[in-house]
């Protein structure tokens, strides 16, 4: 129990953390191209923000929440997603009064689910998301849409396709609601029981449900699309211009209605085939009304969320290669005087920007060489009491087998240049 992490928990280990940096600083870089600063959020909330932000409908708020009493008596929830927070922020900060529109970004925010942990599903997961208030435009969308695909183009990924849909808005739902309950109503007896328990509340959602036997119930269902109003019309029809003109591959998939209670309008997800079926890796879409729901101002908004687990998922099965950076440039390894002049040479080192380390457990020469090599250090620097007599010392190139001499005081510039000659080999 004490050496197992929780159930749907996994670590990062020091070995691994360069594939996560290497996705989240692509992740940072598109964000801040198209303008969006990073927002940070705590881990938890009050429950009600969730209940109220997320829809009581859910899955999510109905049998995955993890919510707790605190000491003090207050019903907390670990956010399981990451819209409701940066609303709550957006709101609690007068954000809405400042210019618009705001567009913020959080990244690898840990999100927490109960769900039956399996391939791609976690009980503690990670997600990149962008969230833009304040904008009613389509290409607002469409910039989302473009932002999250471009960045699996250029990260290699080519197994993902583009979906979307719109599901209208409060004035064009009503009738779609009582069309669709009406062709659902002859068939809901087949269904599953949490679909059983959609069709009076949110039967919309029961065409987004997992379970293959629903899925063929509801494949002939009538569609959003062919039911918006004029309004909802020609924001799809504009979103589709926007896209158009990017020249991206997309379809238009009227089974994508998302999980969550608060979209409108536009919902998209970027999907990739496995062997174990579809996986979406980004979801979002268009929430005009969230903001005022949780107590704000009538204020258009719309965003995504994108799971970086899943991301790095993708990029294994495509094998994508992601660079691996050495742990360290330089290895100090020393013998009788020389340690405490290796401790010196280090710090020097370090402060000139080069990734540098020495034995501290006492080693041999030998095994000092050895760990060095191990961590793929490129050059190794020996101290001994010749080289701490003469205050110079000769810098090893362990991969192209070549020496330079070089002062003790001039070390960090003489690394410097070997370095480069390296990497221009
Ligand atoms: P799914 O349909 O797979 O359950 P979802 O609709 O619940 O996903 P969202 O709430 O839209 O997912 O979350 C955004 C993204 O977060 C998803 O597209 C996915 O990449 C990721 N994600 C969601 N749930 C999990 C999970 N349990 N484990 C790992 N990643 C997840
Ligand atoms: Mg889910």
């Amino acid at each position: 129990m004490l050496t197992q992490a929780p159930k749907g928990t996994k670590d990062v280990l020091p070995e691994d953390s360069y594939r996560w940096q290497y996705v989240e600083s692509r992740m940072r870089r598109a964000a801040a191209q198209a303008g969006y600063r990073e927002v940070r959020t705590p881990v938890f909330e009050h429950t009600e923000l969730f209940q109220r932000g997320v829809g009581d409908t859910t899955d999510i708020v109905q049998k995955e929440m993890y919510t707790f009493t605190d000491k003090g008596d207050r019903s907390i929830t670990l956010r399981p997603e990451g819209t409701a927070g940066v609303v709550r922020a957006f709101l609690e900060s007068g954000l809405y009064a400042g210019a618009l529109p705001q567009k913020m970004y959080y990244l690898s925010a840990p999100v927490f689910r109960y769900e039956a942990p399996q391939s791609g599903r976690l009980r503690e997961h990670h997600q990149f998301g962008m969230e833009c208030f304040g904008a009613q435009e389509a290409t607002v969308d469409a910039e989302l849409i473009l932002l999250a695909y471009s960045l699996f183009k250029n990260l290699g990924v080519s197994n993902l396709t583009v979906h979307i849909n719109s599901i209208g808005c409060p004035k064009c739902r009503p009738k779609y609601h009582a069309e669709l309950k009406n062709f659902l109503g002859e068939r809901v007896g087949g269904m599953c029981e949490t679909c059983k328990g959609r069709f009076e509340r949110n039967p919309m959602r029961m065409l987004d449900c997992k379970e293959k036997r629903c899925q063929e119930l509801v494949k002939d269902a009538p569609a959003t699309i062919d039911m918006l109003c004029e309004e909802c019309a020609a924001h799809f029809e504009q979103l589709k211009t926007c896209l158009d003109l990017s020249g991206i591959p997309y379809q238009v998939d009227t089974r994508v209605v998302r999980g969550l209670d608060y979209y409108t309008k536009t919902v998209f997800e970027l999907i990739t085939a496995t062997k174990d079926g579809n996986l979406t890796v980004c979801g979002g879409g268009r929430y005009d009304n969230l903001v005022e729901e949780l107590g704000g101002p009538a204020m258009p908004a719309a965003g995504f969320g994108m799971g970086i687990e899943r991301v790095l998922m993708l990029l294994e099965s495509e094998g994508i290669e992601i660079p691996k950076p050495e742990q360290y440039d330089v290895f100090v390894t020393y013998m009788g005087q020389g340690k405490l002049p290796a401790f010196q040479l280090v710090q020097a080192l370090r402060n000139a920007g080069i990734r540098a380390d020495m034995d501290h457990c006492t080693r041999s020469l030998k095994a000092q060489f050895k760990f060095a090599n191990k961590t793929g250090a490129r050059l190794c620097v020996t101290l001994g009491d010749d080289e701490v007599a003469s205050g110079k010392a000769t810098i090893k190139d362990m991969r192209l087998h070549q020496e330079q001499e070089a002062a003790l005081a001039d070390m960090p510039e003489a690394v410097k240049t070997m370095l480069k000659n390296e990497s221009e080999e």
